[in-house]
């Protein structure tokens, strides 16, 4: 049997649906959507194994050239890494919005040498689907050597058509994976984007951009997994509106986090968090590599 592998990276702007098309495709939850931009820090690595092909899913943080901070700093860096590695590459855009950011990723599009697709996300939100095909035109003509697909991944239309365009450009290859292998992070990597998420959802606009994550325990034993969480913000401030009234917030959080890893690990959880302050983070690469963010 000739099997097909290879990898398959998503890239586009903060809120186009990256995450939502990821985890459509994959049929699983492995990484964290949200409304909030720049929830996707590191690169995630789905795999999907079906019949005689497997994809290896690498989605890349968003890129962000207009902000100099050393965080945006590293997604561009490791986004472009990861783009000279893969064997197809999907440009996720908004059908509604086109902006620099856009632009800037359509540089990058343009400039890989890996087979591309344009993936124009969010048509359940078109009210006149006849503008639909202008504006494909528009875009075939900007990008002449992507083919194009329009889907909604929220509303799964589309998404068996552009698997099959993904699947006919991969190579032919042994398969890299066991087949029942989902995701090659660690479950800790997982534990902490749930932390991550149940934040986002308690704080929506109120949370601070430069809050991260850090595992510090993950202990199995036989009555329960131990594990010990710091968040960590730069500022006293966003240190009182995380913990909340009375505290009420970050256990909040914690109860919410702590019901997914349950769920997500099957076994019994002890969690305990924490908030730190570590000021200017997100502007200085060495506390960052000490948080773990090191591209190296
Ligand atoms: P990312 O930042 O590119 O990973 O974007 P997300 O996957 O987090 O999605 C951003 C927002 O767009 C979320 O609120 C999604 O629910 C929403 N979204 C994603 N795909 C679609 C879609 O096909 N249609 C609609 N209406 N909303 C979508």
């Amino acid at each position: 049997m000739t099997t097909r592998c290879g990898y398959v990276a998503i890239i586009g702007r903060p809120n186009v649906g990256k995450s939502t098309l990821l985890n459509a495709l994959m049929g699983q939850k492995i990484s964290i959507t949200s409304k909030k931009p720049q929830t996707t820090r590191h690169n995630l690595l789905g795999i999907k194994t079906e019949g005689d092909y497997q994809l290896l899913f690498v989605d890349t943080p968003g890129i962000h050239q207009h902000e100099p901070k050393a965080i945006n700093r590293y997604m561009n860096r490791s986004a472009r890494r990861a783009l000279n590695d893969v064997d197809v590459l999907l440009f996720l855009i908004d059908r509604q919005k086109w902006n620099a950011d856009d632009e800037d990723v359509a540089a990058l599009f343009n400039e890989t040498q890996a087979e591309k697709i344009l993936v124009i996300n969010k048509v359940d939100l078109m009210e006149d689907k006849a503008k639909l095909l202008p504006q494909l035109q528009k875009l075939q003509a900007k990008f002449p050597d992507a083919k194009l697909i329009p889907v909604s991944a929220e509303k799964k239309v589309n998404l068996v058509e552009l698997e099959k365009v993904i699947r006919s450009l991969l190579p032919e290859s042994p398969f890299y994976y066991d087949e029942e292998q989902i995701t090659d992070r660690s479950e800790r990597f997982l534990v902490a984007e749930i932390v991550r998420e149940k934040l986002m959802r308690q704080l929506g606009e109120e949370l601070p951009y430069a809050v991260t994550i850090q595992l510090e325990r993950y202990e199995t034993t036989d009555k329960a997994i131990f594990i010990d969480v710091t968040i960590y913000v730069e500022k006293e401030g966003q240190k009182r509106i995380i913990i909340g009234q009375a505290g009420e917030r970050l256990k909040r959080v914690g109860i919410d986090a702590r019901t997914d890893m349950e769920a997500m690990l099957g076994a019994k959880v002890m969690l305990n968090t924490w908030i730190k302050v570590k000021s200017g983070w997100s502007d200085d690469e060495r506390a960052m590599k000490s948080l773990g963010y090191d591209d190296d």
